[in-house]
């Protein structure tokens, strides 16, 4: 049975590293896998993905109205994938808008309910966090060369800002949390342990 999972976590955790090796690893094993990731994932979303990384200024309620139109689109494909028996590996998910939004201020509960209409019910089977701290992640930003992007541009306070809420809302809703500071083979590991049940 396919599944769908969303791995979450500041920037530089090694999201996308670990949905790439978790994409081998199913296909060696004869799954289908479809990738998606936010902003971004579905055609519609990816329509939106320069708006939201744009230095554009604009209120934060914008960003969580305009994160969930994709959002919702990418739900649609998703429960097409599952019911096509293909997994579903997202890069960052519907709480990436608990991370940042809230981190710019915007109420909890609001973004609780944007979620609930872009969800529409829609729950994924796998939820992980990578968790570590701010500088490690930081660190691997610049090693990798990697010019700061809208929010990356905000500084180490927004950041933490951000770690703290995924840590919330992890705890709130009973996320796999993993030390993202590990080996990425370490990390790996533990995933497939979570898939496996
Ligand atoms: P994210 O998608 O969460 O922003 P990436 O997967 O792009 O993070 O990783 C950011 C950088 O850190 C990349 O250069 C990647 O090779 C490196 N990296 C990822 N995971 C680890 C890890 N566990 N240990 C050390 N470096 C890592």
């Amino acid at each position: 049975m396919a599944s769908a999972l969303f791995i979450e976590g500041i920037d530089g955790c090694g999201k996308s590293t670990e949905a790439r090796l978790l994409k081998d690893y199913l296909e060696k094993q004869g799954h289908k896998v479809a990738m998606m990731r936010e902003p971004g994932g579905s055609e519609y979303y990816e329509g939106l993905r320069e708006t939201m990384l744009a230095h554009t200024a604009r209120p934060v309620i914008s960003d969580a109205l305009l994160s969930a139109a994709g959002r919702a689109a990418n739900i649609v494909e998703t429960k097409n994938y599952i019911k096509n028996d293909t997994w579903v590996l997202s890069d960052r998910a519907y709480p990436t808008t608990f991370a940042y939004q809230a981190a710019q201020g915007l109420n909890w509960d609001i973004i609780e309910q944007i979620n609930d209409f872009a969800l529409g019910g829609f729950e994924y089977d796998i939820k992980i966090l990578l968790d570590l701290p701010i500088d490690v992640a930081h660190k691997r930003l610049i090693d990798a060369g990697k010019k700061p992007d809208y929010w990356q541009s905000r500084g180490l306070d927004f950041f933490a800002k951000t770690r703290e809420n995924y840590l919330k809302l992890a705890e709130q809703e009973g996320h796999f949390i993993i030390d993202g500071a590990q080996s990425i083979d370490a990390v790996h590991q533990q995933i497939i342990k979570i898939i496996a049940g």
